[in-house]
């Protein structure tokens, strides 16, 4: 499958798009997001907690855990609007499958088209991306922004051969990613912070709030999971 070619456009309002499971939000998560704000000239910033990941073990954190610990770490820091987009928790609680595809497509139709969607993943995800449901879709909803994350190699001679050629097709400018929808990607490689929720909730529960793990969580979000005891 081809995908369609992004014309040049007017974009008139650029958002960028952010998953995860955030079991906690930590400092990497919050650094990408703000530098690539800055970098595409991002509008708006839309924060999509995951609801119980198929691809991962049990989450510690709940879903409203989760979404508060989201509020407290971008509330004062985020230099745009952003909202937590609740779409991906709502259809686990309904016990739906839940995949990016179906968010895009949710995000696009309540948005329209002339907003360009910039999905930003970690180098992590750029590796899986092939296995996500309908992934040569994705081309045709949003931009695709990859950031680099150590030990995670970013170069296509590693990535499976279909997916490998599409994002070539796709590769693009910054430049590109300001002026079109959907269709671009991107690799940031200026970014490469080695960290992982998966670290700091194992550091929290075996020797507690260490100054390494205290440097890695916002203030606020620390002493929130702390009086809610989610880690230890
Ligand atoms: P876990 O260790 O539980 O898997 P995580 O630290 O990878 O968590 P997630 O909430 O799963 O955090 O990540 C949300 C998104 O942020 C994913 O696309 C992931 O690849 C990306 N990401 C997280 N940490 C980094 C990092 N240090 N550098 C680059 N991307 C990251």
């Amino acid at each position: 499958m081809g995908i369609e070619t992004a014309k040049p456009q007017k974009v008139q309002h650029a958002v960028l798009v952010f998953g995860g499971s955030f079991d906690p939000v930590h400092q990497g998560h919050m650094a990408m997001v703000q530098h690539m704000v800055e970098r595409l000239q991002i509008d708006e910033v839309r924060l999509i907690p995951a609801g119980q990941p198929w691809q991962k073990a049990r989450l510690k954190a709940s879903a409203e855990q989760r979404t508060r610990m989201l509020q407290l770490a971008f509330e004062d820091t985020l230099t745009v609007p952003f909202c937590i987009d609740q779409q991906e928790i709502e259809r686990a609680a309904a016990q739906v499958p839940s995949y990016t595809i179906e968010t895009l497509k949710n995000l696009r139709s309540q948005l329209g088209n002339a907003v360009a969607l910039n999905l930003l993943i970690g180098a992590d995800q750029f590796h899986n991306f092939a296995t996500w449901k309908d992934w040569q879709q994705i081309f045709n909803l949003a931009n695709i922004v990859v950031a680099a994350r150590p030990g995670y190699n970013l170069q296509p001679d590693e990535l499976p051969s279909e997916f490998a050629a599409l994002w070539q097709q796709a590769n693009g400018t910054i430049e590109d990613l300001k002026q079109c929808s959907f269709g671009k990607t991107w690799l940031e490689t200026d970014l490469a912070w080695d960290i992982s929720a998966t670290r700091i909730r194992d550091e929290l529960q075996q020797q507690g709030q260490t100054r390494e793990t205290t440097s890695l969580i916002p203030r606020k979000v620390l002493d929130y999971l702390q009086s809610e005891r989610i880690y230890n």
